[in-house]
């Protein structure tokens, strides 16, 4: 968000518009949230007081910012304008009462439903609005509690992809939105695979408990196995064996899973697993972000690991186990490896995710799950080694072990049972 230095000014310009309008400003409406991080509202945009949005210091207009700059309001804009209006021009307004959300890169918000009105701010893509009145060329829009113009063709009602963090991207009560991968959160640059999106849930408003936990199937990423990505965040090599021995210091980006004694892929029952847990902590009050919901997300562990620390309170990676003996379920521990232990981030959380693998370990034994040895096994695992919030790889079984649904069921019941205890819940 950049807004101009004479923002205050215009609004007084629309104050005035909107009185002489008679719709005056709509107080009721919620104060809107437009800060994003790293550029807050009232952030002097340094350009003599005036921001640019892809547009020219002598007050032109770039390609994406309105219906038409000066110098683009020809016959063709009008021709398009006329298509879209049939009989309802602007500036007559629909009453609306709906949130909408910015698509366009860098888009005006004017004080008046013109071209030629002041700019009050700029909005990025992905920022969202109250929107009040639609018309075809303009929405009449709430910020900070006045009425403002905006291109119509600009915003959308759809949640969009948010260019950073959640805030921009939750959606409402009870429905979805899509969370993007972002390369400029930590550790970002060392995904190698994140054109895909997960998505976030939000329990319903009267049970909500504000936590979000991620919800992760193992596996299912379309060619992940022929990418690698760094084990450890410095370079350092594997402190212990795995699907990567130990000394390596690159991973694939996402292994295919194993496959069940009875010929059932993992990476399906981690997706069945995950269609249930969510039901059950959405159920229970918890958002839920989910890393895949199809046989396929393009998001490697990295991307995934990245995502959870951005966007959850915790990142729960469900796996079954390749031996083939129904040994039980365990959660993957933080290795006891000083040089491992205290690296960063694995240094400031690996209590944390201890902590989650013997909350969810002891609902699975509540749950009348069977337990392998003292349900833990160090591992030195890509996930671990990147997450900055409470993070577990658990394994609820292995090959040889029942997966029918009501196993699932019971399953998810121990999984939330753990959740529960670690939140305190
Ligand atoms: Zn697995």
């Amino acid at each position: 968000m950049r807004k101009r230095k004479k923002a205050a000014a215009a609004m007084a310009i629309a104050a005035m518009m909107v009185l002489a309008l008679g719709s005056g400003c709509q107080k009721k409406y919620e104060q809107i949230e437009l800060s994003n991080a790293g550029s807050g509202i009232g952030e002097d945009p340094g350009q003599g007081g005036e921001a640019f949005e892809g547009g020219q210091a002598d007050g032109s207009f770039g390609q994406e910012t309105d219906l038409a700059g000066p110098e683009t309001e020809g016959r063709a804009e009008t021709s398009i304008r006329e298509q879209n209006m049939v009989g309802q021009p602007a500036p007559v307004f629909k009453d609306v009462d709906e949130t909408v959300y910015v698509s366009g890169d860098s888009v005006n918000l004017r004080a008046s439903a013109s071209t030629g009105s002041q700019v009050v701010a700029v909005f990025k893509k992905g920022e969202k609005l109250r929107r009040t009145g639609y018309g075809d060329e303009w929405s009449r829009v709430q910020y900070e509690g006045m009425t403002c113009y905006i291109a119509s063709r600009y915003v959308s009602a759809a949640v969009l992809e948010p260019e950073a963090g959640t805030a921009q991207g939750q959606p409402e009560a009870g429905a979805a939105g899509d969370v993007a991968f972002n390369s400029s959160w930590k550790y970002g640059e060392f995904s190698k695979i994140n054109s895909g999106t997960a998505k976030l849930y939000r329990a319903e408003e009267g049970s909500r408990k504000g936590i979000t936990v991620c919800v992760n199937a193992g596996h299912g990423t379309s060619g992940g196995s022929s990418v690698k990505t760094l084990c450890h965040p410095d370079g350092t090599p594997k402190v212990t064996g795995g699907t990567t021995g130990a000394g390596a210091t690159s991973a694939v980006a996402v292994s295919g899973g194993m496959i069940f004694s009875d010929g059932t892929a993992e990476a399906k029952v981690t997706l069945a697993m995950a269609k249930k847990l969510k039901e059950k902590l959405l159920a229970a009050g918890y958002d839920v972000l989910m890393i895949r919901e199809s046989d396929d997300v393009q998001l490697d562990n990295v991307a995934r690991t990245v995502i959870a620390n951005n966007c959850a309170d915790c990142h729960i990676a469900l796996h079954w186990d390749s031996t083939e003996n129904n040994k039980g379920a365990f959660y993957m521990s933080v290795p006891n490896v000083s040089s491992y232990r205290n690296m960063e981030p694995v240094k400031s959380n690996w209590e944390k995710h201890n902590a989650l693998g013997e909350c969810l370990v002891a609902g699975l034994r509540s749950a009348g799950v069977k337990i392998f040895s003292n349900g833990s096994m160090e591992m030195d695992l890509t996930q671990t080694s990147f997450s900055t919030v409470p993070s577990i790889d658990i394994e609820l079984g292995d090959k040889a072990s029942d997966h029918s649904d009501g196993t699932l069921d019971t399953l998810a019941a121990g999984l939330l049972a753990g959740v529960n205890q670690y939140f305190g819940q």
